[in-house]
């Protein structure tokens, strides 16, 4: 999978500490994504002792290969969340989410943060001419919500076609490794609170306090915080049953000095998203989105539809970067942050980001520093993870499990008994071997390389991603590469 494109500005480095020794802490977070280490930075503020325990290294996963817009704008959602939860929870979630954008600002300046942090109005935009009433909803709802700086518009900026888009000033982009890795810089140098490489065996509840067995040390804390993207504990939380993970593309173009303004996304399918990195000598488009549910089979020219989509609007355009990630989404588009169940207290979870952790990150961080220090946080409601009516949205559950047993019954039926020596090189897939099902995969020269092709997660079948040559899980967004290593949680254990 190829690395993006904000690997190439120089990054900050952090010292970190090598766990040789158990520890007794209050909190343990785990994971070193933007939400961890936002987390981590809220409780040094608060005076809250902690410690960080990353199983690879800080900022290098889905965080790393964001779009990174900084925004409150996540598509067309206001609407809804004001026709399922009334206008007073779509407004908690307005506030939440301008108030991050202003709190990341002031964490950039505060603390000198090289990461390219920039105000931009968003776009959210159709050129589809029945989605213009879906436009004009968000509108008049957003009205309603007091939201300042916004307007209707016919004409975009730049030369993207649109019947209708929605505009909203004052929103933001950034780099969000150089901003994690910033705010990983500053807690190191204050604090040696930062462990990478630790992998996390067991979480154990005791009495009063939580056992975390590593490959390390044993840490004892008071509260635990999953910020592990997917919550790496099952049982309870049933996160499994209440979220899915989706896949979206991202390229990075080089337009050279064009004038260009404005972060975009389209409503309709497939999602179109805009934002640029902008240099003194050129602009850079990242043009992202086209997405699919995590496993799928169908993912043939995603990256073409948006190289073609940017040539339309900018023909001398040359692509430098192509990358995918996945995202948790939840049932109703609302992020799960806070208690990650009734029966574990003290244990917390920060999920469910539908594709916009830049400020859902910041949220967690404010809600679940609140919860330690037993102060009423105005926005935990909204974002409650063990709410119960997130199962309400009867379409989404339905598409969820639908997709799930689709792409694991077609798949299956497709599996025959076969001989690897037919296999074509450079493909793969599951095979029957000897009576028992083997995913394969044959590199460029004809190597073999065998899995057990079951998912250590929840023992979904997986299926063979075609584009990156990995094994994906369809169930819950498991990535393993060819000799079975996790790419991508909730999969904790490699593949045989
Ligand atoms: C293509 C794409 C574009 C996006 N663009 C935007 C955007 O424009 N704006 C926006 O707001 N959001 C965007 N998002 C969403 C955003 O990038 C994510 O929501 C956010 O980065 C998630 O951060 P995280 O810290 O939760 O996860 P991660 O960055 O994945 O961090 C989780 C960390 O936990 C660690 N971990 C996992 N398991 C364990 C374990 N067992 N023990 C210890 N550590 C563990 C991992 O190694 C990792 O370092 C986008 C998402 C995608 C897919």
């Amino acid at each position: 999978m190829e690395e993006s494109i904000w690997y190439d500005y120089k990054n900050y480095n952090a010292s970190y500490t090598k766990l040789n020794r158990n520890i007794t802490t209050e909190v343990c977070i785990i994971g070193g994504g933007i939400t961890g280490i936002s987390i981590a930075y809220e409780l040094m503020k608060k005076n809250i002792p902690f410690i960080l325990l990353e199983k690879d290294t800080i900022a290098d996963k889905v965080t790393s290969k964001s779009s990174a817009k900084v925004t409150s704008q996540h598509g067309l959602i206001y609407h809804e969340i004001a026709k399922k939860y009334g206008l007073r929870h779509a407004k908690l979630y307005l506030e939440a989410n301008e108030k991050a954008i202003k709190n990341i600002e002031k964490i950039v300046e505060e603390e000198n943060i090289n990461c390219d942090f920039r105000e931009e109005a968003h776009y959210i935009y159709t050129q589809d001419k029945n989605r213009t009433s879906a436009i004009q909803d968000e509108y008049i709802t957003l009205k309603k919500l007091d939201q300042k700086h916004i307007e209707l518009v016919k004409k975009l900026p730049i030369p993207l076609e649109c019947v209708l888009a929605l505009k909203v000033d004052k929103q933001a982009c950034f780099n969000p490794r150089n901003y994690t890795l910033g705010l990983a810089k500053i807690l190191s140098k204050k604090r040696k609170c930062l462990y990478e490489h630790v992998t996390i065996n067991q979480i154990k509840k005791e009495k009063n306090h939580y056992l975390i067995f590593t490959d390390k040390a044993q840490v004892t804390a008071k509260r635990v915080i999953l910020a592990t993207h997917y919550p790496i504990k099952d049982i309870p939380g049933f996160y499994f049953f209440k979220m899915y993970q989706d896949t979206s593309y991202v390229i990075a173009v080089d337009i050279e000095k064009q004038d260009y303004t404005g972060m975009y996304i389209r409503v309709e399918d497939p999602i179109f998203s805009l934002r640029a990195i902008k240099k003194k000598e050129r602009t850079i488009l990242l043009a992202g989105g086209n997405g699919h549910k995590t496993g799928d089979v169908n993912i043939e020219n995603r990256y073409q539809f948006l190289e073609s989509y940017v040539k339309k609007m900018y023909p001398n355009s040359k692509v430098l970067k192509r990358w995918n990630t996945q995202d948790c989404i939840s049932l109703d588009n609302i992020p799960y942050i806070g208690e990650f169940s009734t029966y574990f207290p003290n244990f917390y979870v920060a999920t469910g980001f539908n594709k916009w952790g830049m400020t859902t990150s910041n949220i967690a961080a404010h809600i679940i520093a609140d919860k330690i220090l037993k102060r009423k946080n105005p926005y935990e409601e909204v974002f409650k993870a063990t709410r119960y009516h997130a199962f309400k949205n009867i379409p989404k559950v339905y598409h969820m499990l639908n997709q799930t047993t689709r792409s694991l019954l077609l798949y299956k039926l497709k599996i025959k008994k076969d001989l690897i020596d037919t296999l074509p090189n450079n493909t793969g897939k599951i095979m029957k071997v000897e009576g028992k099902k083997v995913g394969v995969y044959k590199d460029e020269k004809g190597k073999v390389y065998t899995i057990f092709p079951y998912c250590s997660h929840l023992k979904c079948l997986l299926t063979f991603n075609a584009l990156d040559k990995t094994w994906d899980c369809p169930c819950h967004g498991s990535r393993f590469d060819i000799y079975g290593n996790v790419l991508n949680s909730p999969a904790s254990k490699a593949l045989k």
